[in-house]
């Protein structure tokens, strides 16, 4: 009989699948609910037990890990009759892994506390390959008891695991990381550009660059797809935009100038406005092309 918490896992996605796959594996009992089918049927394939309600799939559990796409929907699985909130057993730690607004982080630390439920915000950088391996970033937002306790079921899905403050101090963070990363891929889409029009070898371009100071996780991770123009997601426009929208925003609220997040923001929106929200956001090469006159 393991002695490893038992744990719900809400929202099995691009993220969340390999995630809960990689608990599965270093032991622990799953758990969990999401809205496709088929998602449900590969948790049971893995080794995991597909629940049929958010209620149903928390009742016993001692960890609840939520991996949804923002804050609209953590706020629809966490409150409300049918909710983690109301259905979780008091004592039960939830671990948002999901990117959203730091206030809704800390919305949800207080609203918990009063059901006796205990929150880490712990958004999660590294994509869908960082996911699959194990080896993401994690920030984590909360008390230092309950990211203690949270440590070793986060060591099997991360590499990185930093507490970075109170409640929301996590997706503080994990806003950070978005801005820097869209900055990185808008940057390297235009070199890709320019190095293509100029016709120079592109792969080789890309190769040599990576080796020196302008080379990054993002030029290592995005370089197929440029080359290949694969813009499969991975991390989709739609999900970039909305988090440039929480950094834009909380940026605001404590008085600090992004200018230059500001303009990939705007290109991120323009990119979806046209229809590419459903894309990876290596696809920002898309809008550079078409700014610079390619029909794509
Ligand atoms: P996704 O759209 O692939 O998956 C989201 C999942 O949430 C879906 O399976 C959906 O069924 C589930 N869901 C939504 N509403 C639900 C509800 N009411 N009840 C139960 N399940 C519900 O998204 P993703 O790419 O896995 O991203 C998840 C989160 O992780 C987002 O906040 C995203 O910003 C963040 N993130 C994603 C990546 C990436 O590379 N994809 C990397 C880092 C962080």
């Amino acid at each position: 009989m393991s002695t490893l918490p038992k744990v719900a896992w809400i929202g099995l996605g691009i993220m969340g699948s390999p995630m809960s796959e990689n608990l599965i594996k270093a032991g622990y009992q799953v758990t969990g609910f999401t809205l496709e089918q088929e998602k449900l049927d590969r948790l049971s394939a893995a080794g995991g037990t597909a629940a049929g309600s958010i209620a149903e799939a928390v009742r016993d559990a001692d960890v609840i890990v939520t991996m949804v796409p923002a804050s609209p929907q953590v706020e629809a699985i966490a409150y409300g009759p049918d909710g983690i909130l109301e259905n979780a057993r008091s004592g039960a730690l939830l671990v948002d892994m999901s990117s959203i607004t730091p206030q809704t982080s800390v919305d949800l630390a207080k609203a918990a506390k009063d059901k006796g439920v205990r929150v880490l915000d712990a958004p999660v950088s590294g994509g869908e390959a960082g996911a699959v391996e194990a080896v993401l970033s994690i920030m984590v937002g909360g008390e230092q008891a309950d990211f203690d306790e949270a440590g070793p079921l986060l060591e099997a899905l991360g590499k990185t695991i930093v507490l970075c403050g109170p409640h929301g101090s996590g997706q503080t963070v994990k806003a950070a990381n978005q801005l820097i990363v869209a900055v990185n891929i808008q940057a390297c889409a235009e070199a890709v550009v320019f190095l293509e029009k100029s016709g120079v070898d592109l792969r080789a371009a890309l190769d040599v660059l990576n080796g020196g100071l302008a080379g990054s996780t993002v030029l290592t991770r995005k370089k197929d797809n440029f080359l290949a123009r694969d813009f499969k997601p991975g991390f989709r426009i739609d999900l970039h935009h909305k988090d440039m929208g929480i950094v834009t925003d909380a940026a605001r609220t404590v008085g600090a100038a992004l200018p230059v997040g500001a303009v990939v923001a705007q290109l991120v929106a323009s990119l979806r406005a046209q229809g590419d929200g459903g894309l990876d956001h290596s696809a920002l090469l898309r809008a550079v092309e078409r700014l610079s006159g390619d029909r794509v």
